[in-house]
């Protein structure tokens, strides 16, 4: 997908610091984190946002979720806590237009969300 900069850290025309890749999707830090663990999981197939998953590819989604898991585990905070959240559209504050799922650790989360 031209001109998306998530597209672009997976072909490695824009650096990011990676901290997993498989065939399916790249896991990163987020550049401006707001936890002491942020990464950003993203599938590497483009599609803007959870709305333009199809039926067929759901797969992908339990993929990102239980590597997210994994993540988690290894960075240390899969016992004290984290949160995995999914912004979709414009209400939610979606700004980058590929699907990407932010696990956040490392602190106390607050509820609710702002
Ligand atoms: P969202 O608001 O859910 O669309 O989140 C987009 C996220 O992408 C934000 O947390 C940004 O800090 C992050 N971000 C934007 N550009 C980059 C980049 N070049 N590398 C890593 N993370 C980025
Ligand atoms: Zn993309």
């Amino acid at each position: 997908m031209e001109n998306c900069l998530f597209c672009k850290i997976i072909h490695g025309e824009i650096p990011a610091k990676k901290v997993f890749e498989d065939e399916k999707i790249i896991a990163f830090d987020d550049i401006n984190p707001q936890a002491p663990i942020h990464i950003l999981i993203i599938p590497k197939e483009h599609f803007a946002s959870l709305n333009e998953i199809p039926e067929e590819k759901k797969d992908v989604l339990s993929h990102v979720l239980l590597k997210a898991r994994q993540i988690a585990r290894e960075k240390g905070v899969a016992k004290s806590g984290y949160r995995i959240v999914l912004n979709t559209a414009r209400d939610s504050g979606q700004e980058v237009f590929h699907i990407h799922f932010h696990l956040l650790g490392g602190r106390k989360m607050l509820w609710p969300p702002g």
